[in-house]
């Protein structure tokens, strides 16, 4: 077994006790590689050498700290292209997209490099004479990532970067679906001038090996990505051991298509936002809630532009629409398409499995109409290509059915209306609204994140993920004079 599919743990790169397949969702003939699980024995060496190797990281100089960060982060962007390739491959995006998310995640190293030099904390005079207050942020500790197989490298890396950053040591469960991308992230953080066991990889399955490190009392954070259920029981372990937790989870995001859209722009937002990366994004659009006066003419729109995307092989020039990521996946598409239809919708394009000339598990985007919020197939995160549309009166209807979920993530309305894309903007139940845009596409230097049931804790990326990732402290100081 090769380095490109062991476990990195303390320092070195090591095979496991058994391994799993790595396959190709574009070409289930396409074996990518073996890759070890970690024993429970293997994750407690990496747990007892990241709480010697956090210590010494925390003392380490911060320009020393910012130049390696710096450097993963340059040398995800500079390979890129090789690196995102071996993500399409294993996950079945398109190669751009798979391209596009290994450069965004080098560029959360490289922000998150320039944050280890914004130090700044708080001073105040104590309210006894001859005494001063020192308030400054710590780091936590050992922190545990445990990421999912959907943006494998994003999501891991705007995680471990400001870990890292903040001054903590990492234990990394990747999704078992996504190895290849995880090895090679390891990789390259394994060559930095770094504390042997400062940064762990342990693949594994999350209810072995994830759930071993979730329970662990050497963890001092935890920050989760993947879905609700598991992130129920992740939090009732952290509650165990009073751990500090986040979790990002699962999503029912609508876009709302008001009378006054530009057609245009809302035909490539609900395209774009529905039916990209497979549907298998947090943020994507399955709910599109649509202004009756503009209904008829949107619906056609996109069974046209729906119709016309290219669902291909990951790695071909020209798709647009890779594979579901799993066989399983594939399923639930498939059981969510005839749940739609029992449950009174119509097709009105897509939906049907779709074979290619390699086995892979693809399938045509699906556009649904004749939605209602009701319908479970409104209410449950489908994490497929496919969209269903709820015809709504008026804009205080669409704001209604919007926000009537138990998720949160993302919003979204196309409009042309100051005043309501204003009210929708403040009277949305989400963490994040997009106006006049699709509901997916962040940028890495704002805080990302929802409410209800789609997150829980601090929010993830730019300075406030400072939050999970360091504890504060308050010094008091007395010249020792009376
Ligand atoms: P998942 O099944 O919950 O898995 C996520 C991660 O948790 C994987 O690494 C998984 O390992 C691990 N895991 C599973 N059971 C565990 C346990 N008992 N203890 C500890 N770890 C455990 O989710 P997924 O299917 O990979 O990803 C899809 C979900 O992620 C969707 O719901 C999606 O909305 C959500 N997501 C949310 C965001 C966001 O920012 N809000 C972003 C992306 C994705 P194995 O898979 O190896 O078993
Ligand atoms: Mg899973």
């Amino acid at each position: 077994m090769s380095n490109l599919s062991k476990n990195y743990i303390a320092g070195d790169w090591v095979a496991g006790p058994s391994s799993i397949a790595n396959i190709n969702p574009s070409d289930t003939n396409d074996i990518i590689g073996q890759y070890a699980q970690a024993s429970s024995a293997q994750l407690d060496d990496a747990l007892n050498s990241a709480q010697i190797a956090q210590r010494q990281w925390a003392a380490t100089g911060l320009e020393q700290r910012q130049a390696v960060l710096m450097k993963i982060g340059e040398e995800m962007m500079a390979r890129s292209a090789e690196l995102g390739e071996l993500l399409a491959r294993e996950e079945g995006k398109p190669v751009a997209e798979g391209k596009g998310e290994v450069y965004r995640a080098g560029q959360f190293f490289t922000y998150y490099a320039a944050e280890v030099l914004r130090q700044s904390g708080d001073t105040a005079d104590s309210v006894r004479p001859n005494i001063e207050v020192d308030v400054r942020r710590e780091p936590m500790g050992t922190v545990a990532i445990i990421s999912p197989w959907n943006f494998p490298t994003a999501t891991a890396s705007w995680k471990i970067a400001p870990a890292l950053a903040f001054g903590n040591a990492v234990i990394w469960k990747p999704a078992n679906l996504t190895p290849a991308s995880a090895v090679a992230l390891a990789e390259i953080i394994s060559r930095q001038d770094i504390p042997k066991g400062l940064f762990n990889l342990v693949m594994g399955s999350g209810g072995s090996i994830g759930q071993a490190l979730v329970e662990s009392s050497k963890v001092h954070a935890i920050s989760f990505t993947g879905s609700y259920d598991v992130g129920r029981q992740i939090a009732s372990a952290a509650a165990q051991n009073l751990t500090k937790f986040q979790l990002e989870l699962g999503s029912k995001n609508p876009l709302v298509v008001m009378d006054d859209a530009d057609i245009d722009v809302a035909v490539a937002a609900a395209t774009g936002g529905a039916f990209g990366s497979t549907g298998q994004k947090c943020t994507a659009s399955s709910r599109l809630v649509v202004h009756q006066s503009i209904h008829d003419e949107f619906v056609e729109r996109m069974t046209a532009s729906t119709s016309a995307l290219k669902v291909g092989h990951a790695l071909e020039d020209g798709t647009q629409i890779g594979p579901a990521a799993s066989a399983e996946q594939l399923t639930s598409n498939l059981d969510y398409m005839q749940l739609g239809r029992d449950e009174g919708c119509e097709v009105v394009c897509g939906g049907d499995a779709l074979e290619l000339a390699t086995p892979g598990h693809y399938m045509q985007p699906a556009l649904l109409i004749g939605g209602d919020n009701a319908m479970r197939l409104n209410r449950e995160e489908l994490f497929a290509p496919m969209a269903c549309v709820i015809k709504v009166a008026d804009y205080d209807e669409a704001l209604s059915v919007a926000n009537d979920t138990d998720f949160g993530l993302v919003s979204g309305i196309i409009t042309q209306s100051l005043s309501k894309a204003s009210h929708f903007r403040r009277n949305a139940e989400s963490g994040c609204v997009m106006v006049n845009l699709p509901t997916a596409g962040t940028d890495y230097h704002v805080p990302f994140g929802g409410r209800k049931n789609s997150s829980f804790g601090p929010r993830e990326q730019g300075q406030y993920a400072k939050e999970l990732y360091t504890q504060v402290k308050t010094s008091y100081i007395s010249s020792g004079n009376p």
